[in-house]
C-alpha cells in the first residue's frame, strides 16, 4: 500500500495522484488538468494531511504561478471533497443532485467523534477502526459546490476543454464524470472501481452499467476510476460485465421470492472473484438493487446497510487494528 509523493502524468498537462491501497475503504483518485497558468482538480482526498500532501505534488508539476482555481467533485462522498475546503479561493463545481445530498454526508468532525466511540470488541466497530480509523478528520468541515449544473457543462482550463458529463443515479445520486477530449481521458469518479468489489449506494446497478458505457462511447484511451490503477476501455467493458451479472443473479433471487440477507447470503457464496477485494460489499449491492426492486423510496440507512454487510460476510472483520488515528504524516511511505 502506498500514497504517492508525486503524481503520474497520464498526458500533457493531464496528472494523476494514484494512492495505491487495495481492499481498503476513502483511498480515491485526484486528477489535475493544467494549461498555462490555470490548473482544475478532480475531486480532493478524504484529509487535510492527503489534501496538502497532494497539493505539494502537484505545485511540483505546475509552473510557479498556477493556481488550483478550480475543483469538481465526481459526487458528494466525502473521500472524494472533504478537502475542499482546503481551497478555499477555488471555484468548486458539481451537479445541483450532489449539492442537493450533500446533507446525507457526515461533517467530517462528526465522523472522527462516531470513531473515537467504536469498541474494538464490537465486530462492526473494529471494522469500521480497521478501514476509517487510519483517517484524521479533525479540521475539515463540509465545503459544498460554488457551481453547479445539470446535463452537461462546458469547461476551458487555460487552452484545455474539459466536459462535465452529468452520469447519475448510479454510484450516489448526482454522479459525473470529466472528459478531457484532447488527450481521450476520462475520470469516472466511483462508478468505476479497480482491484476492489465496488460499491454503490444509489444504484439501480443498471444506472451503473448505463454511467460505465457513456465513458466507453467517448472512445477513451485511459480512464481513472474513482479507486485503483488507471485502467482502458476494456477493463471498462470486464467491470461492465461483473455488474452486469451481479444484477442479473439479484434479480434472479429477488423473482424467486428471497428477502435482501438472504439473496446477499447467495452472492457471497458464490462469488469466485476472490482477487478482488472487499466481497462483503456484495451486501450493499444486493440491498441497494433490492431497494429499486421493491420501490423502497426512504433514505438509504448507510451505517445500518453497512452494518448487515459486514454481519453477512464476518471473515471481513480484522482480529485487531493499531491505535487511531493513524496518522498519515510519513506521506510517500509505504504503510
Ligand atoms: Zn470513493
Amino acid at each position: 500500500m502506498h500514497i504517492p509523493s508525486a503524481l503520474t502524468e497520464i498526458a500533457p498537462g493531464v496528472n494523476a495522484w494514484l494512492p495505491d491501497f487495495p481492499g481498503t475503504w476513502g483511498m480515491a483518485n485526484c486528477v489535475l488538468v493544467s494549461s498555462g497558468s490555470k490548473a482544475l482538480l478532480v475531486d480532493t482526498p478524504y484529509t487535510a494531511a492527503l489534501t496538502r500532501s497532494l497539493t505539494a505534488a502537484a505545485h511540483r508539476v505546475l509552473p510557479p504561478s498556477a493556481v488550483i482555481s478550480t475543483v469538481v467533485n465526481t459526487h458528494a462522498n466525502g473521500d472524494h471533497s472533504y478537502g475542499n475546503g482546503l481551497f478555499p479561493d477555488a471555484e468548486i463545481i458539481s451537479t445541483e443532485a450532489n449539492l442537493d445530498h450533500l446533507c446525507a454526508e457526515p461533517e467530517p468532525e462528526q465522523l472522527h467523534a462516531l470513531l473515537d466511540q467504536c469498541q474494538r470488541n464490537d465486530p462492526f466497530q473494529r471494522y469500521m477502526l480497521a478501514h476509517f480509523g487510519r483517517y484524521d478528520y479533525r479540521g475539515l468541515r463540509l465545503t459544498p459546490p460554488t457551481r453547479t449544473f445539470n446535463g452537461r457543462l462546458e469547461l476551458e482550463v487555460g487552452s484545455t476543454a474539459v466536459e462535465l458529463i452529468e452520469v447519475g443515479p448510479a454510484h450516489t445520486a448526482g454522479d459525473l464524470i470529466v472528459h478531457i477530449p484532447d488527450s481521450g481521458v476520462v475520470c469516472a469518479g466511483d462508478v468505476l472501481f479497480v482491484g476492489d468489489v465496488p460499491v454503490h449506494w444509489a444504484g439501480p446497478l443498471g444506472g451503473v452499467l448505463d454511467a460505465c458505457q457513456r465513458i466507453l462511447d467517448l472512445a477513451p484511451r485511459v480512464v481513472v476510476p474513482g479507486h485503483g490503477p488507471l485502467v482502458g476501455p476494456a477493463e471498462v467493458g470486464a467491470y461492465m460485465d461483473f455488474i452486469g451479472e451481479i444484477r442479473d443473479r439479484i434479480h434472479a433471487l429477488h423473482a424467486e421470492g428471497l428477502e435482501t440477507e438472504e439473496a446477499a447470503r447467495v452472492l457471497l457464496r458464490e462469488h469466485r472473484r476472490t482477487e478482488l477485494g472487499l466481497s462483503e460489499r456484495l451486501a450493499v449491492l444486493t440491498a441497494t438493487e433490492y431497494r429499486h426492486l421493491n420501490q423502497v423510496t426512504d433514505p438509504l440507512e448507510l451505517v445500518q446497510v453497512l452494518g448487515a454487510a459486514v454481519r453477512l460476510a464476518p471473515d471481513c472483520v480484522p482480529a485487531t487494528v493499531p491505535e487511531r488515528p493513524v496518522l498519515l504524516a510519513d506521506l510517500g511511505a509505504r504503510v
